[in-house]
């Protein structure tokens, strides 16, 4: 089985579809990568729900790649003796270290570690940024605000402060726990919420110890000061639009996804956009106009992936949304402008063998009409660098390892597949040559172009260029 589409889709998993047939329904509308809000939803539920995708992946016979996106620093404030108050615009209100139930004049915010970061002038914004409290004065533990944009508070609601670098861990004790049960379960990627500091991923990197690879949600504006260094300690990026499009005006937001787009593109790591995708999908069978043209525009901007949240985990629509994205993905990679967008937004190589071997793979597909552009690849580097190139024909990545197979299902142009160790360059033909046939990329007589590296099954060895021509 395989798609006719390189970009991806990943689809959140929730109540709306942990069911075996949901995620089955949804893995053959398109879904290629699953993700596990670890915001929600107890270890049980998440363990159920990665049984399932296993079972599946191993009906359907294709690799899929499981991400859990852990919560970070997600500062909440403290609860009210009635459960929610009304703030009106103009009046003062104060967040403090008290934690007893707040009310109309005050509320607990039971994050120490900010009060000293926060100073006069500054934005709390709560509730998603539908109430804003600008700062009068901090000290002793407690800030005097005075509210600009007023609105119903309640229990835990969310708060942004966009103008701080918040002098928090990346990683908060429930992250801990939940990176452990995650990487016991197997999962291949981790989602880091909120990341601030390149030092923030190294952290997350020296716990994860090379068992799952680490993608770093950027929703923090501190995060595009060091945008090339976090990105480059990064094994993928998201565009996490959501909590971006608070902490940032929301005008800000299509250009900033351009500029990550741009640096994700020119180092080579896949780039997933994410958040209200296909919003109103989730209580309609039918996206707005411009939720498509979102979607589209991701797309021709060369994105590895799109992502489906709520619309998936909790809508009325999960399956008919992933429909909807492959449509939407496949019609734009249909139009001859989107070749020509990624052929003008091209990347030169990097001083590397592989970069070297990979652009040159880019040419020899092009001349000679390649059907496929097969990879021979161990931790998957091959394939990644491949995927830079944004070739003309897909990228067929052969590997003996599994979790390597998995990880690659969210990077464009990638179809995975698993194989026993080769160990010398006919071996390596012959098996890329059926390999080819058997997964539907090229018939007899079509050309095939591979690369590896020699000696076998040695990791950053690539330096293998072969034209192949398939026989029946
Ligand atoms: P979240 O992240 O859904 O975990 O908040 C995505 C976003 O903020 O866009
Ligand atoms: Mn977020």
């Amino acid at each position: 089985m395989r798609r006719q589409r390189q970009a991806k889709i990943v689809a959140t998993l929730g109540p709306a579809s942990d069911s075996r047939d949901m995620i089955q329904a949804l893995f053959q509308a398109g879904a290629d990568v699953f993700r596990f809000n670890f915001s929600h939803g107890s270890h049980a539920d998440h363990q159920a729900r990665y049984q399932i995708v296993r079972e599946v992946e191993q009906r359907v016979g294709r690799p899929i790649a499981i991400l859990a996106d852990l919560q970070g620093p997600k500062l909440r404030v403290g609860q009210f003796s009635t459960g929610k108050v009304m703030l009106e615009a103009g009046q003062e209100f104060t967040l403090d270290s008290d934690t007893s139930p707040g009310d109309q004049r005050r509320v607990c915010l039971p994050h120490p570690e900010l009060f000293a970061v926060i100073g006069t002038g500054q934005s709390l914004l709560l509730d998603d940024g539908k109430l804003r409290l600008q700062v009068v004065d901090a000290a002793n533990g407690s800030i005097r605000t005075r509210v600009v944009n007023g609105g119903v508070l309640s229990d835990r609601k969310g708060v942004n402060v966009p103008d701080a670098v918040l002098p928090i861990p990346a990683l908060t004790e429930k992250d801990k726990r939940d990176l452990a049960f995650a990487l016991e379960l197997g999962v291949d990627w981790i989602a880091l919420s909120f990341v601030q500091r390149p030092e923030d991923v190294l952290e997350a990197r020296a716990l994860v110890a090379g068992r799952a690879a680490i993608l770093s949600k950027l929703e923090k504006p501190a995060a595009l000061d060091r945008l090339e260094e976090i990105v480059q300690v990064s094994d993928a990026i998201m565009v996490a639009r959501g909590d971006l499009g608070v902490e940032l005006p929301p005008e800000r937001v299509p250009g900033t996804q351009k500029r990550i787009l741009r640096v994700c593109r020119q180092l080579g790591k896949p780039i997933v956009i994410a958040t209200q995708m296909l919003e109103s999908m989730i209580v309609s069978p039918v996206p707005t106009r411009a939720e498509v043209s979102d979607v589209a525009s991701a797309i021709y901007d060369g994105s590895d992936a799109v992502m489906l949240s709520a619309e998936s985990a909790s809508g009325a629509w999960p399956v008919e949304a992933v429909a909807i994205m492959d449509r939407i993905i496949n019609e734009v990679e249909r139009d001859p402008l989107y070749r020509n967008m990624l052929d003008a937004q091209h990347e030169k190589p990097q001083a590397n063998r592989a970069d070297a071997i990979c652009s040159a793979l880019r040419d020899v597909t092009q001349i000679v009409g390649a059907t496929a552009t097969v990879t021979y690849t161990s931790s998957g580097h091959t394939s990644l660098r491949a995927a830079r190139e944004r070739p003309m024909a897909p990228i067929l990545s052969i590997t003996p390892r599994l979790t390597t197979a998995r990880r690659l299902a969210l990077v464009w142009g990638v179809h995975s597949t698993i194989s026993d160790q080769i160990h010398n360059e006919s071996e390596m033909v012959n098996a890329a040559c059926q390999t080819a046939l058997r997964e539907g990329f090229a018939k007899p007589g079509d050309q095939i172009a591979i690369t590896a590296g020699m000696p076998f099954g040695q990791p950053g060895s690539t330096n293998l260029l072969r034209l192949a021509e398939v026989w029946g």
